[in-house]
């Protein structure tokens, strides 16, 4: 499965600007396998005034691509989706080869990836506008939809193909151009996502990859007037610091941040519930995940039940290759990822935690899958997000301590809660100030639901219906003398 990858099976190195594939400007960008360290590419690095003639491509491109039926834009983007569908095996190869996670949940991204491409393949037909009661006689008032323009994508590491699909999908739908900035450690998903545009029929100029410094070109798709919208997924300060940038040429934005999610358990779970929600909540994609359950709040009742339960099934998880369809956890992104899952399991330790499960790395990037119990509520690990496969579990006793300890933060992007009792759930999860809640399952993402946060993690959402209004704007017009 690992061995020698070239551009058939769609590892491409070039960036795409304009409809054409370019050599870079600047040193090449390295792209590392973060299992074996081996370098798989060297992608082309733009620079900013390459980065600025793909802005100005789109621009270019954005009057046809706008005025053509939305039936075609459809049609389009559902040959992309079959695409997609056809090369699944090679799309989640790459993105095993240059994040590192498990096969499995490769060609899970993959297929996640491509809900947002047949949804919104479809929902390009039902961008639909108003017509208002005209308040005085003689008069027509509709309320029509266009499309924002020209956006600037930039998008993260952790699911290279699906978060760029959840921003072009409905981008290419509603009619709008896109410039998409990947992630400098993962770029290789999203230029085969690209080519496949390019043979879906995606002309030329209306999407388009830059690689390369994301300093240099972020300041060409901020400061950009002729960009009407960025759409950002990644951290909160550089979310914070690209929405000020955005400010000046006052741009539509969508930002994707961070989460720091909490999971309630309460004493009246189901238990087999509560563990499998925990470990899909915490483990899935290596811990690497915004929606990550990050701190695990377990009521008295069920605590030791939970524990001995849960511990059972981590201690039962693999960390390795993710080629090896064994394992169940990849390496981590970076050496910094790791050293920040050491630090939190170290820290937790230290202020009384108890190991359950797991423990040190045992060197590389892997982080062993862990489990701490009697972790305090100040540990490091339940105040800022792990992003690693380590579980710590904190107690509490009342419903209202629960909804305070996983409101007390300035994250609100998912939460999760395992109850029996409807009126509980009903209370708590209205209580809960985020985005999104998951009941009784770790599991919440989908292309049919919006995604997104409230608070410190971001604006905007991502998917369903209202994904698409973010690319889109209202014009009313008003008709008189009739
Ligand atoms: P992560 O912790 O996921 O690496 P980042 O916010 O650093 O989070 O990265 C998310 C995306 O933002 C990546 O594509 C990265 O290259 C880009 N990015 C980071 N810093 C900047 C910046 N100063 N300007 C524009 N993009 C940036």
């Amino acid at each position: 499965a690992r061995g020698k990858l070239d551009e058939a099976d769609l590892l491409i190195s070039r960036a795409y600007v304009a409809g054409e594939w370019l050599e870079g400007d600047d040193t090449p960008i390295r792209v590392e396998d973060p299992f074996t360290l081996e370098t798989i590419a060297e992608v082309a690095s733009v620079n900013a005034s390459t980065a600025q003639q793909a802005v100005n491509a789109a621009a270019g491109a954005l009057p046809a691509w706008a005025a053509r039926p939305a039936k075609e834009r459809g049609a389009i983007v559902r040959r992309w989706f079959e695409l997609i569908v056809q090369h699944r095996e090679d799309l989640a190869r790459l993105i095993t080869r240059e994040n590192g996670k498990p096969m499995r949940e490769a060609r899970g991204e993959v297929d996640y990836a491509n809900q947002f491409m047949e949804f919104y393949a479809d929902e390009a037909t039902r961008v639909l506008g108003e017509i208002i009661p005209a308040a005085e006689p003689g008069r027509r008032m509709l309320a029509e939809r266009e499309p924002v323009g020209v956006c600037a994508a930039i998008t993260p590491w952790n699911f290279p193909l699906a978060m760029l699909t959840r921003k072009a999908a409905p981008a290419m739908a509603a009619g709008c151009t896109m410039v998409a900035k990947p992630a400098g450690q993962t770029p290789l998903s999203a230029l085969a996502f690209a080519f496949l545009g390019q043979e879906a029929g995606i002309p030329p100029g209306v999407f388009s990859v830059v690689t390369g410094r994301a300093g240099p070109i972020g300041e060409v798709v901020t400061q950009s007037p002729a960009v009407r919208k960025l759409t950002f997924t990644g951290s909160t300060p550089v979310g914070t610091m690209l929405m000020a940038a955005c400010a000046p040429t006052m741009k539509r934005v969508s930002m994707e941040l961070g989460g720091n999610a909490p999971l309630l358990i309460f004493d009246d779970a189901d238990l087999d519930t509560a563990v499998e929600t925990a470990i899909v909540a915490k483990f899935r994609n290596s811990g690497q995940s915004c929606i990550a359950a990050n701190r695990i709040y377990v009521q008295d009742g069920i605590r030791d039940r939970f524990l001995s339960a849960f511990a059972g099934r981590v201690s039962q998880m693999s960390a390795g290759d993710g080629f090896d369809e064994q394992n169940d956890i990849g390496p981590l992104i970076d050496e910094a990822a790791i050293a920040k899952v050491e630090e939190h399991r170290e820290d937790a330790l230290t202020r009384g935690g108890r190991l359950l499960a797991g423990g040190a790395s045992p060197g590389g990037r892997i982080a062993l899958p862990t489990l701490l119990a009697n972790v305090p509520e100040q540990a490091m690990l339940a105040q800022e997000e792990t992003f690693g496969p380590l579980a710590g579990v904190i107690g509490f006793d009342t419903v209202e301590r629960a909804i305070g300890l996983a409101n007390d933060t300035p994250f609100g992007l998912a939460a999760y809660l395992c109850s029996q009792d409807p009126a509980k759930i009903a209370h708590v999860s209205r209580a809960l100030e985020t985005g999104m809640v998951g009941i009784n399952t770790g599991l919440i993402s989908s292309a049919h639901a919006p995604f997104g946060g409230v608070k410190m993690s971001g604006v905007g959402r991502e998917g369903s219906h209202q994904g698409i209004e973010e690319y889109l704007s209202t014009k009313y017009i008003c008709q008189a003398g009739l």
